[in-house]
């Protein structure tokens, strides 16, 4: 690990003057828990020069109800989003994610639009200086190859976070605020397949709050994911499972992944399965249509067939469950 490099901390009160700190100086970046940034920065991976603390800015860490259905700001602990009971209740799939971060004292510091908006990761990336110096750096940071794919001019460092896969099933939208006012996209929108700019935001843009739809509010759902230290890790592979049976066919369902491509992905064809009930044989066609979407990468120390034949099994094994 590197010494903590000189930078400037500011702390901003709302999230219109972080936007504002963020325009007006040079090399500066957003930091909410800092379970992800702070270990960049320590790598020598990540050098700002100024770092905007977004921790006393109250409005991002409230949760509110209302008819449209549930709002959670950006602020929001992980380990609150794991504990709060109408998220449990509601949206239990979200829940299981935010529990299923790292270990319990990242849950307590690391919060939801940090997790949205993790960096991308990789064996090549998310190492020391001098091993990334002694191996040519690459593509993500510094080099000019991929050591993933050489030759190639693509990065697919795998985006890791848990709880964007859970909200995605729950089809959320997320508020940014930019210098040009607030928006709001889908979640889905947010991101885009590259390891090297996996997300959408335009520069200085802040992810300030997550609405999940009422209309799908209490249906059942589940997260799942694969990891090396059951205690800590990231997902190897990590699913979602949201499934509404009306009797015993199919009403409404959809698969998210993560951890098996840069960025969370919606499986497709889920659709079909509906109007149908769930045997074996569909299970099977299901799992093995998983397995094909799904596209991970040498990027982490576990060979990239044995994380595609997993999450096939966790989505086949979560969605039999909710099927009963
Ligand atoms: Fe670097 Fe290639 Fe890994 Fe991307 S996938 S971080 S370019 S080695």
């Amino acid at each position: 690990m590197e010494y903590m490099p000189n930078f400037q901390l500011h702390r901003p009160a709302t999230a219109k003057e972080a936007v504002k700190l963020r325009s007006d100086n040079s090399a500066a970046q957003y930091v909410a828990g800092g379970t992800d940034l702070i270990v960049n920065v320590r790598r020598g991976i990540e050098q700002p020069e100024n770092l905007i603390d977004l921790s006393a800015i109250a409005e991002l860490k409230l949760i509110n109800e209302d008819k449209d259905g549930l709002h959670i700001g950006a602020g929001v602990t992980l380990k609150e989003v794991a504990r709060n009971k109408k998220i449990v209740s509601k949206y239990q799939a979200v829940a299981e994610a935010a529990a299923a971060v790292a270990g319990i004292i990242h849950q307590q510091y690391g919060t939801l639009g940090g997790n949205l908006c993790l960096d991308t990761r990789c064996l090549y990336y998310n190492q020391s200086e001098w091993w990334r110096q002694s191996n040519d750096y690459c593509l993500k940071e510094r080099g000019d190859t991929c050591h993933v794919a050489s030759g190639g001019k693509q990065c697919f460092a795998a985006f890791s976070g848990d709880v964007a896969p859970a909200l995605l099933v729950f089809q959320a939208e997320v508020d940014l605020i930019g210098l040009k006012g607030p928006r709001r996209i889908p979640l889905a929108k947010l991101y885009q397949n590259d390891g090297m700019d996996h997300l959408t935001l335009k520069a200085g843009e802040l992810l300030t709050a997550v609405h999940l739809p009422k209309v799908l509010a209490g249906c059942p759902s589940r997260y799942e994911k694969t990891r090396i230290r059951g205690s800590i890790d990231f997902p190897l592979a990590g699913a979602a499972v949201r499934l509404k049976m009306k009797g015993k066919k199919v009403e409404d369902f959809a698969i998210a992944l993560t951890g098996v491509n840069p960025y969370p992905q919606i499986v497709k064809g889920t659709d079909e399965y509906v109007g149908n009930a769930f045997d074996d044989e569909s299970l099977d066609k299901l799992r093995d249509s998983v397995r094909k979407q799904a596209k991970p990468m040498k990027t982490t120390t576990v060979a990239p067939w044995y994380r595609r034949r997993v999450i096939g099994a966790v989505a086949r094994r979560l969605t039999e469950e909710l099927a009963g």
